[in-house]
């Protein structure tokens, strides 16, 4: 039996072509689970909205009155929602009924998007409410 030997230049060679392979790969695939994390606080943040108002039509709670965690968990929430990239909802501090909830890292808009997928940018949700 034949054995025949890699040389130093193929090894070369098939090692830059995993660099070159990874470094296209790899933050594509950190931006896909960055989108799929922002996903998911939306969807936190449309459920904590759902919440709030079942919570105001069915307590008879005014526009104005103040709302946290306590008064939606366990009646309208199932389980007290968390950010997957550790951000603090508005909604554990006493939020006003009217206001959208909104996440410290996501930000939001007025629509309920996230402002950036990536990090922490200025609340625009204001903005939208002006409109
Ligand atoms: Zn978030």
């Amino acid at each position: 039996m034949i054995r025949k030997a890699v040389s130093l230049l193929e090894s070369k060679i098939v090692i830059g072509l995993i660099i070159c392979l990874g470094s296209i790969a790899i933050p594509n695939m950190i931006n896909t689970i960055n989108r799929a994390k922002a996903n998911s606080c939306i969807s936190n943040l449309r459920m904590i909205e759902k919440a709030k108002t079942m919570y105001a039509l069915l307590s008879g709670a005014g526009d104005n009155a103040a709302v946290n965690i306590e008064n939606l968990y366990p009646q309208y929430l199932k389980n007290r929602p968390l950010c997957p990239m550790k951000g603090k909802y508005s909604i554990y501090t006493a939020e006003i009924i009217t206001e959208m909830p909104h996440c410290s890292f996501h930000s939001t808009v007025a629509n309920g998007l996230p402002a950036s997928t990536l990090g922490n940018l200025s609340d625009t949700r204001d903005r939208g409410n002006r409109v």
